[in-house]
């Protein structure tokens, strides 16, 4: 989420297919086979990362969740979603060894994946503020990028609808979501602040870029007791939590909860294509 220029605008970033992920995670997969030195059987070392990709990547999840959870996050679903959610897939391979640091990473076109972080706190955010009776079950986000806050999201709500206004990366997360069983996900290309509309109304907004107000049309989309979780204001942002109340003629009908700053990429207007 925060500016890095590290691809040049219009420079996409390419995913192998899952297939073509083993050499993240290690060096080589063939070991040099030492003769045993006596008719002993030899007791079997333990495995090490570099043996299995898989397993490597599932430690750095870990090790991801266990700090996410030091950091101040709570709620086990959001946890346990964030460790089911494999981001090395939603970045480049050069990249995929520094999938779990806390960062943002470039994801071509001038924009972002978000720091893990920031996304589970969203998710905590909204899901803690929410307030609808049944809890939430339709979930929109402005923002798709390349498609990694919104598969969290598909384990948290059983609807998500994800807007993107860039064309390439609309294509480039539908290819980085097109292995994983997520039909409750539904990927749109467009102006989230005007397309998301006709996907409505929601329980859960969550804002993937900033803006300097709260962008009322959307907020108008929101079900009663439902949250809008953006980042607001200019020049410093904040993560801000905005719900509806549950009563239609509360005299304040939208209440703002106000949280730590934080470094989106700007919302823009229209579609790029
Ligand atoms: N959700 C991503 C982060 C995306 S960065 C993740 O999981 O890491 C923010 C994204 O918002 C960019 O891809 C940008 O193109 C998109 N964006 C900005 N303005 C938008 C708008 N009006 N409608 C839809 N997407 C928008």
């Amino acid at each position: 989420m925060a500016k890095r220029p590290a691809l040049k605008p219009g420079e996409r970033a390419t995913l192998p297919p899952p297939t073509q992920l083993t050499p993240k995670w290690g060096q080589s997969v063939s070991k040099p086979t030492a003769k045993p030195q006596s008719s002993q059987p030899l007791a079997k070392a333990p495995p090490k990362s570099s043996d299995n990709p898989g397993l490597a990547s599932e430690r750095l999840r870990s090790a991801m969740v266990a700090r996410l959870s030091r950091q101040g996050i709570t709620d086990e679903r959001v946890l346990q979603a964030m460790g089911q959610t494999l981001r090395h897939r939603f970045v480049d391979d050069a990249l995929a060894s520094r999938a779990y640091e806390d960062t943002a990473l470039p994801i071509g076109f001038q924009q972002t994946i978000s720091q893990p972080y920031v996304v589970a706190r969203s998710q905590a955010l909204a899901r803690d503020y929410c307030q609808v009776p049944d809890g939430p079950q339709v979930a929109l986000e402005v923002g798709t990028g390349c498609g990694y806050q919104a598969a969290v999201m598909a384990l948290l709500y059983p609807q998500v609808v994800s807007v993107e206004r860039i064309a390439g990366l609309h294509e480039l997360a539908k290819q980085n979501l097109s292995g994983m069983d997520l039909p409750q996900l539904r990927l749109v290309l467009g102006d989230g602040l005007v397309d998301a509309q006709a996907h409505g109304p929601f329980d859960v907004i969550v804002l993937a870029a900033g803006m300097a107000d709260i962008p009322v049309d959307l907020l108008r989309q929101l079900r009663l007791g439902g949250v809008m979780v953006a980042p607001l204001g200019q020049p410093e942002q904040r993560l801000k939590v905005i719900r509806r109340s549950l009563d239609p003629f509360a005299p304040q009908p939208y209440q703002t909860f106000e949280f730590e700053s934080v470094a989106f990429v700007p919302i823009l207007r229209g579609v790029q294509n």
